[in-house]
């Protein structure tokens, strides 16, 4: 008899597991799909460690959670600084001195904000949505060019209809610091995430093409507790009706040029272009510098955000009220199964960042071992 089973060997699933084992706990991990690591999955394709499932840059303000993926990897000192591309024509993220003087021509930090001022006296009283939320924080001539298509591409919703948090996960700067996060640690580890979540199993039981909805019964059999970490309105066999969840599809290419865009991430903030980035993974590691001796190769993904169908991997959740509502009735149901413990972006229904998820398997781990 196991202690735990673990469902999923994303973030969640490997560090609850990891502190179990530590604790002298017997653990099974299982996972559908035939290889661990979640979507921070990453394979090495022409000695590139590719994100599979996309763009994957650990950033963190909180010290334990730091200390404590730094036992499993070495990370590099990558500095997410993403480029927007509308129609050609390129601003610096997030939101700072250089993109405003592109945009505006202003050169002083007093000139920004006030031409931030300027734009914003459109919104009156406490911003009601996504739109108004942008427009309060950096006006319309920004709201339109990098945020409208960008943001409608990538949730498939009119910006009115969105939360307003979303974009407030963006910083606005009147410094020249192109640094996408604020955050005291950031980077990625060497030698990609696999290998990181790989240390994290180490010494851990782990069957992968196992799907636990499938035969509950028989896993509900052989351990005490279980972890969850998939879709909680899956759990329920969809009883109170499905939540909806954002997938990512992703057209990758390798190509005969050593440098083809110059940086790991370009966002396409128009509406017209069909996909929202475009990734080339060499560049979230260390040591290449676009020159003629670097690897000959690249290899490119292009990122397209579409509405998750049943079948498909479901990445983000979608914040809205409907979805909101939904959950928290999910959660009252989730909260009467004793045995089975949710954690992870889909089983806590969160717009979770890999810190965030990390801190709380940390804190729920301790919470019941
Ligand atoms: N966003 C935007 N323009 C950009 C990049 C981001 O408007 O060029 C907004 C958009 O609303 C997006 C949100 O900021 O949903 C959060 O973006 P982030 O890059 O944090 O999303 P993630 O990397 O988690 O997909």
């Amino acid at each position: 008899m196991y202690d735990y089973l673990v469902v999923g060997t994303g973030l969640f699933g490997a560090v609850f597991a990891r502190q179990a084992k530590e604790k002298g706990k017997l653990v099974l991990v299982i996972d559908k799909r035939n290889h661990i690591a979640g979507n921070c999955y990453t394979e090495k394709i022409e000695g590139i460690n590719v994100h599979k499932y996309g763009a994957h840059i650990f950033h963190t303000n909180n010290q334990e959670v730091w200390n404590y993926v730094n036992r499993f990897a070495t990370f590099n000192r990558y500095t997410n600084s993403p480029v927007a591309n509308y129609h050609g024509e390129l601003f610096s993220l997030p939101f700072n001195m250089y993109t405003f003087n592109k945009m505006w021509g202003v050169v002083t930090p007093r000139e920004a904000a006030a031409k931030i001022e300027e734009q914003r006296k459109e919104i009156a009283g406490e911003p009601k949505n996504l739109e108004e939320q942008a427009i309060s924080l950096v006006g319309r001539d920004i709201y339109e060019k990098l945020i409208k298509g960008y943001t409608e591409k990538q949730w498939g919703r009119d910006c009115k209809t969105l939360p307003a948090f979303i974009i407030k996960r963006l910083p606005v700067r009147l410094t020249f610091d192109n640094n996408y996060y604020n955050a005291l640690y950031q980077g990625i580890p060497v030698g990609g995430y696999t290998k990181m979540v790989e240390k994290m199993l180490a010494g851990i039981e782990v069957k992968l093409g196992e799907d636990y909805l499938e035969n509950r019964e028989h896993w509900n059999s052989i351990a005490r507790k279980i972890v969850y970490t998939g879709p909680i309105d899956a759990f329920f066999d969809y009883s109170l009706g499905a939540l909806e969840y954002r997938n990512v599809r992703f057209e990758n290419e390798i190509l005969d040029t050593a440098n083809f865009q110059g940086n790991a991430v370009i966002n396409y903030t128009d509406c017209e272009t069909p996909w929202t980035r475009t990734i080339e993974h060499k560049w979230f590691e260390f040591g290449k510098d676009g020159n003629e001796n670097d690897l000959p190769k690249t290899v490119i993904s292009r990122e397209f955000s579409a509405e998750w169908k049943p079948g498909e991997e479901p990445y983000y959740p979608v914040n809205d009220e409907r979805n909101a509502s939904l959950y928290l009735k999910y959660k009252a149901l989730a909260d009467k199964e004793e045995h089975v413990i949710f954690g992870g972006r889909l089983a806590e229904y969160k717009y979770h960042d890999m810190d965030a998820t990390v801190a709380s398997a940390l804190k729920k781990h301790n919470g019941v071992i």
